[in-house]
């Protein structure tokens, strides 16, 4: 700032330096006022947050303008770190988030992923520290929570779609009595989720219950797998039939679809009394997902549940069925949406047939044309699968041995390897081929005809809804 001038004149240099700093001086007092007084006309309530965010960049501008370069630099350094700190910070969450829902591994892997200033995760405490605390919950596990022996005595329990409004469903109207055998409320299924839950069950997908292994020789056969678990946890497996809001449901209480919400959440969507459209959670899966996000160590890997479809009447509250109607292409593009957001959310699909045919009933050539359709007309939105839930629960065969029908091979032929019939115990065959396993309702029928099947699951008395009418069949 300071020009040295020749040295006879070195006095009147002085005098002009002293009056051009005075000089400087000023100018900035006066742009300092000029800049306060600016900042303060934009000060508004409306906009607070906005100037507070301006005002601390604007004080570290100031702060930088005064430090040298090596302040500068360390100041930077410092920031770096921070955000490395809180980075990593970051990444025990989400570990946690895997650790959480059992999947130890999964978490150790993560973390290992890790790369910072210092290098890979192992130069940093909080993760050496972190996966040595994993490496020690995980050596505490027992196969299948020590609850069970065998993946043969897991529980299998399945319902319809929910009862979002018992004063419809239960007027007392023709389905009213179907309604009441077959269906549960949504008073009903948080009860009974909720007591599962704390009788440590958790849910795991049908696939992780037996897999296929596959020999040296390229030959394969299913085989049990192991599921670790804390002790006291006890592996379940939960599916729900005919999530399609068929058209005969109109009117009777039920939701009329299931949408995904403006945060990429799969909701219902149900149709009021006066007409307007009500959003929320009025079934399994909007309930179950809220369910796990409270409670992660309620999911094993994420595992949600199956829900089996018809074709008949579309798939999820899309008319899907009408292949010449001007409004298919438009179904088929929503519920494809909606199906790919429940996979992506832990769910999976199983074919019902595309009629709800009873499967022993039928002849062979029938269950083979309904059980294509399904596979023309619905696998393509759903995408493909290996688990066949037969309707009423009626399998193809009646034997306890292996499956031989023309029904099994079509089946197995088109990629179908897990089968689901129902049975009020847990039941399961891992056969070489395939694998079948019942499952347990737990709709009206169960709990006011066969209170006393449930006993192990919970008290009747804790879970039936008050609204729900006495046994009004046979
Ligand atoms: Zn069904």
């Amino acid at each position: 700032m300071i020009k040295k001038g020749p040295k006879r004149k070195r006095n009147k240099n002085i005098k002009t330096i002293v009056i051009i700093e005075i000089i400087i001086l000023i100018i900035l007092i006066m742009v300092f006022l000029f800049y306060k007084l600016r900042k303060g006309s934009t000060d508004s309530p409306a906009n607070d947050d906005m100037n507070q965010s301006n005002n601390i960049d604007d004080a570290e501008d100031d702060g930088k303008s005064k430090l040298s370069k090596e302040e500068l630099e360390a100041l930077d350094q410092q920031k770096r770190l921070e955000k490395e700190e809180k980075d990593r910070q970051e990444f025990i969450n989400q570990a946690n988030k895997l650790k959480q829902s059992y999947d130890y591994d999964g978490a150790i892997d993560y973390i290992k992923t890790y790369q910072g200033e210092q290098g890979g995760y192992d130069r940093y405490k909080i993760f050496t520290d972190a996966i040595a605390e994993i490496e020690e919950e995980k050596a505490k596990l027992l196969l299948y929570g020590g609850s069970y022996d065998s993946v043969t005595q897991f529980n299998h329990i399945f319902f319809h779609s929910l009862i979002a409004d018992n004063s419809k469903a239960f007027d007392g109207d023709y389905e009213s009595v179907g309604y009441n055998m077959y269906m549960t409320t949504i008073y009903e299924f948080e009860k009974i989720i909720n007591k599962m839950y704390l009788d440590g069950y958790v849910l795991v997908s049908m696939h992780d219950i037996a897999i296929k292994e596959t020999a040296e020789d390229g030959s394969s056969k299913f085989v049990e797998n192991k599921i670790y678990l804390p002790e006291g946890k006890k592996p379940f497996v939960l599916s729900v039939d005919d999530v399609s809001y068929y058209e005969y449901m109109t009117g009777d209480g039920f939701p009329t679809k299931l949408i995904i919400d403006d945060d990429g959440r799969v909701i219902n969507e149900m149709i009021s009394d006066d007409g307007s459209i009500i959003k929320g959670n009025f079934d399994v899966s909007p309930i179950l997902d809220k369910f796990v996000e409270e409670h992660p160590d309620f999911s094993y890997k994420g595992a949600k549940g199956t829900l089996a479809l018809t074709g008949y009447n579309g798939v999820l509250g899309y008319r899907t069925n009408d292949l010449e109607s001007p409004k298919y292409e438009e179904e088929v593009k929503e519920a494809k949406k909606v199906a790919q957001a429940l996979k992506d959310n832990g769910w999976e699909f199983a074919s019902h047939g595309w009629g709800h045919r009873d499967s022993l009933k039928i002849s062979d050539a029938e269950f083979i044309k309904d059980a294509q359709r399904w596979l023309d007309e619905v696998e393509h939105i759903l995408g493909p699968t290996d688990l066949f839930i037969f309707p009423f629960g009626i399998e193809f065969e009646r034997t306890i041995g292996t499956f031989t029908s023309a029904k099994y091979k079509f089946c197995k032929e088109n990629g179908f390897d897990y089968f689901c019939g129902v049975e009020g115990k847990p039941w399961m065959q891992i056969q070489k081929d395939y694998v079948r396993m019942n499952r347990r309702p737990l709709d009206g029928q169960a709990m006011l005809q066969f209170p006393e099947r449930l006993v192990d699951l919970f008290d009747v008395n804790e879970v039936i809804d008050p609204e729900r009418p006495a046994r009004d069949w046979d």
